[in-house]
């Protein structure tokens, strides 16, 4: 209709700008405008037509002829066919009102449009079979890794077991990052659970071996002490000594969870720290040469816990000084970007292998001789903890017979 509209309202206009032409020009000019499949006539008051009958085909004359001063725009049924007819008033040559009605079949247009249905059914179906199996084999593979995901963590609930995502021939998408992710999870789950039971383990047999001495001496006691005044002596000493031991290996191993806690940071002078360690060592183990070497023109400052800094050198200190017998050396030194605090000896020193496995927990070079020196090995064990929760590191250097260095690398230092 809006279409047959606008065609009849271009015609009028071509109409006005030709109104001097001739009658045949104008009939010509009319002929030009007619629709396929329709008609076009200028009826005047007497209901005549006054060009003629304007039509591509005979069947389209037979539309019945109406004069009106008023616009329509309508479709009606005419001999089983619809019809839609535009019908306007104009002035025509003569000066006189005409109507100008404008016809045009339907039948095509439904045909056309039955057609376009069917094209727009077969199309859609044409483009909805890959859809459905494209989303089809998308689900799977987005599924797929999810479900696999979920069989492996439901399996390691039910087992108790480690199991991994075999990615292996993946393609290296978004879920592929997730079970990489995953796996590297299980992995540090797994470390961290066997470091655990390790350390529960050591740390039950460390607390076995003091109990039972403390034991077999009460009972000795009771059975033989009545009476046996060095056999008093000897119990009450040795229990006294193996409570001690207890005591001091409970403290570090409530200090080793402590520190894997975060702790609050301040401001330090590291060499005021050190100078401070120092005057307390120096009283402690007098008469033994304790000596802190700084260079004086640098100022260190540094963000950390003064606590747990105090705490490592007191370690590396007390270790210096436990394993070793002539002088002991601190350093504060810088290098690039980072603070390096280092305690040397020139003891006993640690063979290769030993310098691999003295940060571990519970690591010992000798135990029967560490008893005598009352080492529980967990002292480098804390220290390496703390070191590392400043994003530093523990280095040891020795050698058998001509002592050792242990050093703390501390970075982002603040100048
Ligand atoms: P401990 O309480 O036994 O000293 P640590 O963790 O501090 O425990 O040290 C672990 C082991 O490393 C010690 O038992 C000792 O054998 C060895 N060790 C540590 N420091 C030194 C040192 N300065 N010289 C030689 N051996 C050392």
């Amino acid at each position: 209709m809006d279409q047959l509209t606008t065609h009849t309202d271009t015609l009028i206009e071509t109409i006005g700008k030709n109104s001097s032409v001739s009658r045949e020009e104008m009939s010509d000019l009319l002929t030009a405008y007619l629709p396929t499949n329709g008609m076009i006539r200028v009826i005047d008051e007497n209901e005549n037509d006054v060009t003629g009958k304007l039509a591509k085909s005979q069947e389209y004359t037979d539309v019945p002829i109406e004069y009106t001063t008023t616009e329509r725009r309508e479709v009606i049924s005419f001999n089983q066919m619809d019809v839609a007819i535009v019908t306007k008033p104009i002035i025509w040559q003569n000066g006189k009102i005409v109507t100008i009605q404008v016809s045009d079949h339907l039948i095509h247009m439904n045909e056309t449009m039955q057609t376009l249905r069917y094209v727009l059914f077969f199309s859609s179906a044409i483009i909805l079979i890959p859809t459905i199996i494209a989303s089809f084999l998308l689900s799977r593979f987005l599924l797929n890794p999810i479900q696999k995901l979920k069989e492996t963590m439901q399996t390691n609930i039910s087992k108790r077991d480690w199991q991994k995502i075999d990615i292996e021939n993946r393609s290296k998408d978004e879920l592929y990052e997730m079970e990489v992710t995953f796996n590297e999870m299980i992995d540090s789950l797994k470390e961290n659970y066997e470091k655990q039971e390790i350390f529960v383990s050591n740390a039950s047999h460390e607390l076995k071996t003091p109990i039972q001495i403390i034991k077999s001496y009460a009972q000795l006691l009771s059975r033989r002490g009545e009476g046996n005044p060095e056999l008093l002596q000897e119990s009450t000493e040795a229990i006294d000594s193996e409570a001690d031991r207890m005591q001091n290996l409970v403290e570090q191993m409530l200090a080793l969870a402590k520190n894997q806690q975060e702790q609050v940071m301040e401001t330090l002078d590291m060499r005021e720290l050190l100078q401070q360690v120092t005057i307390t060592f120096q009283k402690a183990y007098a008469p033994r040469e304790i000596n802190l070497l700084v260079d004086e023109k640098t100022k260190y400052v540094w963000q950390g816990n003064p606590d747990q800094i105090k705490q490592v050198i007191y370690i590396l200190l007390t270790n210096a000084l436990k394993y070793s017998e002539k002088e002991v050396h601190i350093r504060l030194q810088q290098q690039n970007d980072e603070m390096i605090v280092s305690v040397q000896d020139f003891g006993e020193g640690l063979a290769e292998q030993d310098q691999q496995h003295i940060f571990e927990r519970f690591y010992r070079v000798d135990r029967a001789r560490n008893r005598e020196t009352g080492g529980t090995g967990l002292g480098l064990a804390i220290a390496k903890v703390i070191v590392e929760s400043y994003q530093g590191e523990i280095t040891v250097q020795s050698k058998i017979g001509e002592g050792s260095i242990f050093r703390i690398h501390l970075p982002n230092m603040d100048q």
